[in-house]
């Protein structure tokens, strides 16, 4: 027997898109459902950056206070060891906004904060190991809900808008035939960690040696490291073995050196297939996508996570008082794309940008040590560019307030 349910909103996608809107949506009195196929929020190296744009968000909510009382660290500037050079890039304490530092947490501790919050609504619930498997259409066409698997059997939930954020490999999307524009990036990653001793010293966040580009993030005790690699190349790194890929991680960054060897085979090391796309139409009567379900983006700058929350604000300004209220309409569900599409495009540009001047260049030429790439080094030079590039990474193009409405209270 198939259980059925009925709400105003239903989210496909537990991620941080889904569950800010999920949030948001309840908050402003529209019954919602959030529809997540894993049974926690436990997935290593999914973007642990959340952005002075999120903190921001976080205080016009009233739950900043509580939110820095979990355990997190700060990274206040950005530099970069070049050729041996050390440049400093980039720091946030230029910034108009509240908090002048990027907050790393935990991607799994920031989903739990918010489904704590979430859940003192009376209007919101989550489903956990509830995978969506289709996307429901009436007699016009017109999205109507979904289905999804649970551990009780099918459920079917019939709801007035369905918001797809169900992450770049999008079954939302896909059901709905939404187009995807495919916009392409050179480069892969591979994540893996390095324990740290606690000097209490400013790191730089870039390590270039030959041909190498490898980004040490201080997580307290220990380094998250992402290793830059030509796009497909995984397969080659580990023919070459761990001692060789151990040896090119000390040779470009000497500090990890004295706990290299806690690495001890690729199991430990997750690639990530670096994807650059977005959709040509965001909606479909009746069904509204955000998040990495309409674009995914490249990690440079770490800000995945930051739109995708900035798409659920957005989202909820628009749509959510008008769902409540019983006034909305098909044709109001394209406002999303119009107030995101200019944010995503010039994001996405920027790091293209980012990927074939600075980051391609330094690691197709495995002869040559790598001196600062120009861009940024007139970038240090220059004090409002540095203000600049502090700006759009802290706080992205074109940041969201929430001024959606608020029904119900959440215990902050
Ligand atoms: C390895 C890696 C490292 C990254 N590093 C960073 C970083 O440092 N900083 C940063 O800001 N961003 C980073 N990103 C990007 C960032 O994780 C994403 O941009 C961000 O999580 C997007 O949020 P989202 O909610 O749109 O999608 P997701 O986080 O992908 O969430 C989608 C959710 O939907 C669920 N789901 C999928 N299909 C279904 C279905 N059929 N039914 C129900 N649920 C479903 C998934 O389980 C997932 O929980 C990284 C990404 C990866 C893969």
């Amino acid at each position: 027997m198939s259980r059925i349910l009925d709400v105003d909103c239903c989210v496909a996608g537990g991620g941080p898109a889904g569950v800010m809107a999920g949030l948001l949506f309840a908050r402003a009195g529209c019954s919602t459902l959030v529809l997540e196929k894993h049974g926690d929020f436990l997935r290593d190296f999914r973007g642990d950056t959340v952005h002075p744009s999120t903190l921001e968000v976080m205080h016009e909510l009233g739950l900043l206070d509580s939110f820095l009382q979990r355990p997190h660290d700060r990274l206040s500037t950005l530099s970069g060891i070049f050729g041996g050079q050390r440049l400093d890039i980039t720091d946030f304490s230029s910034l108009n906004a509240r908090c002048k530092f990027i907050a790393f947490m935990p991607q799994w501790h920031f989903l739990d904060f918010l489904t704590e919050k979430a859940g003192t609504l009376p209007t919101f619930s989550i489903e956990m190991r509830a995978q969506v498997t289709d996307l429901v259409e009436d007699g016009t066409g017109r999205i109507c809900g979904v289905e999804a698997t649970t551990p009780e059997g099918p459920l079917t939930v019939r709801s007035k808008l369905v918001i797809g954020a169900d992450g770049r490999h999008s079954l939302a999307r896909n059901k709905a035939r939404l187009k995807v524009k495919d916009i392409g990036a050179p480069i892969d990653v591979l994540w893996f960690r390095i324990p740290r001793e606690q000097t209490g010293g400013d790191e730089p966040l870039a390590n270039t040696g030959k041909g190498h580009v490898l980004i040490t993030i201080n997580r307290g005790d220990y380094f998250q490291c992402a290793y830059v690699i030509p796009k497909g190349a995984t397969e080659r790194v580990k023919a070459a073995g761990i001692e060789a890929f151990r040896d090119t991680v000390t040779h470009t960054a000497p500090r990890l050196s004295p706990h290299i060897s806690s690495l001890k085979s690729f199991d430990e090391i997750s690639p990530l297939t670096v994807t650059i796309d977005r959709l040509e139409q965001w909606s479909r009567p009746g069904l509204v996508m955000i998040g990495d379900a309409a674009h995914a983006m490249s990690p440079i700058g770490g800000i995945g996570i930051n739109l995708a929350v900035q798409d659920a604000v957005a989202a909820a300004n628009l749509l959510s008082g008008p769902l409540a209220e019983g006034t909305l309409a098909d044709s109001d569900l394209d406002k999303v794309q119009k107030r995101r599409m200019w944010p995503t495009k010039a994001t996405q540009f920027a790091q293209v940008e980012a990927q074939n001047n600075i980051i391609a260049p330094l690691i197709n030429d495995p002869q040559r040590l790598p001196a600062p790439p120009l861009p940024l080094r007139i970038v240090a030079k220059v004090p409002w560019l540095q203000r600049r590039l502090a700006a759009l990474i802290g706080l992205g193009v074109r940041p969201e307030h929430v001024t959606s409405p608020q029904k119900y209270a959440m215990q902050t």
